[in-house]
């Protein structure tokens, strides 16, 4: 089957039974939501870059499964170069939509479990590998979007998912029959789910004996009999079910999108499983996922970033101080800092192996220190483009005050020639251009877009200190001791 266009997309999701349930009732038509949709026509750009000649190169690639051209977002990476141009991608996805596009979630999963499951089969004789080959090439053949599906609610931290009071706080299996499993549990935070055909669901931790049911990986499609998802809201959300609001909006086309994903008694036939039992190898899985993952920050914030600098700049611009010297210091140190991310995200890839299974892998390390400087140099980022902007980002009436035709003036000024009179910009910018770079402003900095571009930077992938943990695993502390211990004499 050939690609799919955007609108293609957004009408597949249309046939799914997808159940979504926001502020306490169902949602029949969440396709057309005012709250959903600019989430969909973020996933719609993955499908309508891919269509045009200008990006075929980063788009689209041959299949390393059946030799047919597939979207990149459903590749296994074949070579340093392939993992490099997945970062290229995503920076480019960013800069055309300053949002999370959702899409990386399934590819990076795709790449990590590929690579598991024939490790697994190789050690327990299980069939897995080829359950997955089979299924992702489905996927490629049909172009689907597939939701990675990896956080469970966690419950007690300081407890194991066996331990736990109530067994749902990770995804588990509840029964064992001759054609599948049954499970049940919840998945949080889940990017793009609803925007999903499919979702693969993965463990979230290392794992014992004891967790033995929890240690369960598999891929059902998105509407299966027992699944639903719950709409988790975001900053100023609201403001996108108000009428001629698209200034207030701030960014109206585009959006993330996350869920809390349940799982009530869900059948899963074998032909779906790639993990069942063998808990040694949940880590791997995590470990392997949470890597791809981290590098992928190095494009998409990228590329969100590089549109925020933008943002910063035009607003110094239609104030009439871009040749300020302070100005253009701070829109280079912004340069400086997101450049740095793009650095991270194209060195841990340049640095990527080969695994078992022949796909390609990036340098943990290297993508861990990715992640870390991403749940940092974001945060900077907005602050300097604040600085910038100024304080009308967040204290400007509302569009409805600009549009209104109620007399307050003296003369018979209406609200909206007054608000058009104090809040002009610079001669030659218009005050509606001036609103609109504000707003974009507030919705990156604050708004629902800070979803994606600052806590998701935080806590997308991973919080910092998981990170830690894989830099002082992979940062060869005793290799360092012995590099000193030769220089100083040291037996
Ligand atoms: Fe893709 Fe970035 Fe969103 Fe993750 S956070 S799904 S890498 S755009
Ligand atoms: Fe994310």
């Amino acid at each position: 089957m050939a690609l799919m266009t955007a609108n293609e997309y957004v009408e597949s999701l249309r046939k799914l039974n997808t159940r979504v349930y926001m502020f306490g009732e169902k949602i029949d038509n969440w396709v057309d939501h005012p709250m959903i949709r600019p989430s969909i026509n973020c996933v719609a750009m993955t499908y309508a870059l891919a269509q045009d000649p200008q990006y075929a190169d980063l788009m689209t690639v041959k299949s390393s499964l059946t030799g047919h051209t597939v979207n990149r977002f459903t590749h296994l990476h074949q070579s340093t170069e392939d993992l490099i141009n997945k970062v290229k991608m995503q920076r480019l996805l960013g800069q055309k939509t300053a949002s999370c596009f959702q899409r990386c979630v399934g590819m990076d999963a795709f790449n990590a479990v590929y690579s598991s499951t024939y490790e697994i089969d190789e050690k327990h004789g299980t069939r897995y590998h080829e359950n997955f080959k089979k299924f992702l090439t489905f996927v490629q053949d049909n172009d689907l979007t597939v939701d990675g599906a990896m956080t469970d609610p966690k419950g007690d931290r300081s407890k194991s998912p066996s331990q736990q009071a109530d067994p749902d706080m990770y995804v588990h299996v509840v029964e064992r029959r001759e054609d599948g499993i049954v499970v049940s549990g919840a998945k949080c935070h889940q990017t793009g789910s609803i925007n999903s055909h499919w979702h693969i669901f993965m463990p979230t931790i290392a794992m014992g004996e004891a967790d033995k049911d929890w240690a369960v990986s598999f891929a059902c499609p998105t509407d299966a009999e027992g699944m639903y998802m719950i709409y988790g809201r975001q900053s100023c959300d609201t403001r996108k079910l108000e009428e001629n609001a698209d200034i207030d909006v701030g960014n109206a086309k585009f959006g993330g999108q996350e869920a809390l994903v349940v799982l009530d008694h869900v059948f899963i036939p074998n032909e779906y499983i790639f993990l069942n039992g063998e808990y040694e190898f949940a880590g791997m899985i995590v470990e392997r996922f949470a890597g791809y993952h981290r590098q992928s920050y190095g494009g998409c914030k990228v590329g969100v970033g590089d549109v925020v600098i933008g943002a910063a700049a035009l607003a110094a611009e239609y104030n009439g101080v871009e040749k300020a010297s302070a100005v253009k210091d701070k829109l280079i140190e912004m340069t400086h800092l997101n450049e740095t991310l793009y650095c991270c995200g194209i060195a841990c890839s340049s640095q990527g192996a080969p695994t078992k299974a022949g796909n390609y892998q990036i340098d943990l390390l290297l993508a861990n220190v990715c992640k870390q400087n991403v749940t940092r140099f974001p945060y900077e980022i907005v602050r300097l483009a604040e600085d910038i902007a100024g304080g009308l980002m967040v204290t400007m009436p509302s569009q409805k005050d600009f549009d209104s035709d109620t007399v307050v003036g003296r003369n018979g000024e209406t609200i909206g020639e007054i608000c058009k009179k104090f809040f002009a910009a610079r001669e030659g910018v218009s005050t509606e251009d001036r609103q609109r770079i504000m707003r974009f402003l507030e919705n990156m900095c604050l708004g629902a877009a800070a979803v994606g571009y600052r806590t998701e930077s935080m806590h997308g992938a991973g919080s910092p200190q998981a990170q830690r943990i894989m830099i002082a695993r992979q940062g060869n502390i005793q290799g360092k001791k012995q590099f000193a211990k030769d220089i100083a004499g040291i037996q």
